[in-house]
C-alpha cells in the first residue's frame, strides 16, 4: 500500500499528495488536512442495519446517541429500520428521522420504512410518499411480512422505485415461543428453541417470489448455513437479491446463552459452529454481501430480567469494525473484502452515495487503526445503551476517526 495524505478541500477529496507535499501545505490554511500516517484510510464505513429507537423510546438511544455511537464505531452512515413508535410508515415519521439527523446527527441517517401499515403485515404502506420523503428500502424488520401475497406486492411495488424490500425472515409459526437456537443448548437448558427452519423456510419464500416479480430482496440478519446456500444459489440463477449478516453470527455460538447471559439473546438467535463457518465462507465468497450491526438497543429495564422474558437483540455499532477486523487477521477476509462488506456494497444495496475514496469525490472517510488493542468496555460506550455480549473481550483494530463531508467528527471535543 502506498503512503499517501489525502487534501480536502469544501468536503470534497482534492488530491492525494505524498507525505513530502502535504508538509508543504499544511501551512496555507486553504483547507483542513488530514494526517492519516500510520494508518488506513477506508471509505466511510456504512451500516445498513440499525435501530435508533427515536422516535418512542428514547430511553434506550437517540438519533443524536446512536450516530455518535456510529461515528465512534467507524461509521459515517446509518441505515434505521422503522420500528420506531409511531412505526415508520409516513412521510411526517420519515421526515422527522431526517430532521433529527441534520440537527444533532453525528453520521448521516438513510431511513429505511415499513412495508405496511404499523408493520401490521396488512396493507401495503405508500412507497411512493416514502421514497419521494427519502425512505431507501422497505422492510417490516423486527417482523416478518408474514402474508406471501402481501410481499409479492410489495417487490412488485417497490421495483418502481427501484428500492430493496429487507426481508427478516422468520416463520413465526416455527418460532413461537422460542427464545434461543433449538439444538444441544436448548435441550440442556430447557429453554424453548427456534429451529433454523423458521429462517431458511422464509429465505426460500422470498427469493422465489423475487424471481416470480423480478424485484429485488435484501435478507436481513442471515443466521444460518441453509440460508447461506439458498441465497447462494438464488445468485447463481440470476435472481436479484442480497444479504447481510452481523459480527454476533460469524463470532458467537449458541454456547453464549449456556449461562443464561441476556445480553447473547437475540432474533435470530445464535446458532451452531457449523453455522458460524458457514456464514464467514458465505463473507468470503461473496454470497454475503454486507456486514451490518442489527445495533438493538435495550435497557436494563427489558434486559435485567428471566431470560424467557428478555428483549432480544445487542449494541453492535462500537464492536463491529473490531470484529470484522478479527475475520481479516484469522485470514477469513482480506482487508478489501471486508471494506466492501463495510462501505461500498451497503452503498450499492440502498443506492445511496459512498463506499469509494475518488478524487473530486465527497471525503467520507474512515481512518482504522489496524494495530490498536484494547478491552470492549460497554462503560465507555456512546450508545445509551450497554446490552453487549462482548464486553471483557479482547481486540485489535479500531476506528480512530471518521471524516463526514470533509469535516471529522468530533463528539464531546474530541476526535473520533
Ligand atoms: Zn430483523
Amino acid at each position: 500500500m502506498e503512503k499517501v495524505d489525502l487534501l480536502i478541500e469544501e468536503g470534497k477529496i482534492k488530491a492525494f499528495l505524498s507525505i513530502e507535499d502535504a508538509g508543504s501545505l499544511k501551512d496555507s490554511g486553504s483547507a483542513e488536512i488530514v494526517d492519516a500516517g500510520g494508518l488506513w484510510v477506508a471509505p466511510g464505513l456504512i451500516d445498513m442495519h440499525v435501530h435508533l429507537r427515536e422516535p418512542g423510546e428514547e430511553y434506550k438511544e437517540t438519533i443524536r446517541t446512536g450516530t455518535m455511537a456510529a461515528a465512534a464505531g467507524g461509521f459515517v452512515a446509518v441505515a434505521c429500520m422503522p420500528n420506531t413508535h409511531p412505526v415508520n410508515d409516513s412521510r411526517s415519521v420519515t421526515e422527522y428521522i431526517l430532521q433529527r439527523a441534520a440537527e444533532g446527527g453525528f453520521a448521516r441517517v438513510y431511513p429505511v420504512a415499513a412495508v405496511s401499515v404499523g408493520s401490521r403485515g396488512e396493507q401495503l404502506s405508500e412507497f411512493g410518499d416514502l421514497s419521494r420523503a427519502g425512505a431507501v428500502a422497505f422492510s417490516d424488520d423486527g417482523r416478518p411480512v408474514s402474508s406471501s401475497r402481501l410481499m409479492r406486492s410489495a417487490l412488485e411495488y417497490a421495483r418502481a422505485y427501484d428500492k430493496p424490500i429487507i426481508s427478516h425472515a422468520e416463520d413465526l409459526g416455527l418460532s413461537e415461543g422460542g427464545c434461543i437456537h433449538e439444538g444441544e443448548v436448548s435441550a440442556m437448558t430447557g429453554l424453548k428453541g427456534i429451529p433454523s427452519e423458521a429462517e431458511e423456510i422464509m429465505v426460500y419464500r422470498d427469493i422465489e417470489l423475487t424471481r416470480f416479480t423480478g424485484g429485488k430482496l435484501h435478507v436481513a440478519h442471515v443466521s444460518t448455513a441453509g440460508s447461506v446456500q439458498l441465497i447462494r444459489q438464488a445468485k447463481a440463477r440470476g435472481i436479484r437479491v442480497t444479504a447481510e449478516t452481523a459480527p454476533h453470527y460469524f463470532t458467537l455460538t449458541h454456547e453464549a446463552v449456556a449461562e443464561f447471559d441476556t445480553n447473547a439473546k437475540m432474533n435470530p438467535p445464535l446458532r451452531t459452529a457449523e453455522d458460524v463457518e458457514a456464514i464467514r465462507f458465505g463473507l468470503k465468497d461473496g454470497t454475503i454481501d454486507a456486514i451490518a450491526t442489527d445495533h438493538a438497543p435495550h435497557s436494563v429495564i427489558e434486559k435485567d430480567i428471566e431470560f424467557e422474558l428478555a428483549a432480544n437483540g445487542i449494541v453492535g455499532l462500537e464492536t463491529c469494525v473490531g470484529l470484522a477486523l478479527q475475520l481479516v487477521r484469522e485470514g477469513v477476509l482480506n482487508l478489501f473484502q471486508a471494506l466492501r462488506a463495510l462501505s461500498s456494497n451497503p452503498a450499492r444495496i440502498l443506492g445511496v452515495a459512498g463506499g469509494a475514496i475518488e478524487l473530486g469525490g465527497v471525503a467520507n472517510l474512515t481512518l482504522l487503526d489496524s494495530n490498536a488493542r484494547y478491552t470492549v468496555d460497554p462503560e465507555t460506550f456512546f450508545s445509551l445503551s450497554r446490552n453487549t455480549p462482548f464486553g471483557g473481550r479482547d481486540l485489535q483494530g479500531r476506528a480512530v476517526m471518521t471524516i463526514l463531508e470533509g469535516k471529522p467528527v468530533r463528539i464531546k471535543g474530541v476526535a473520533r
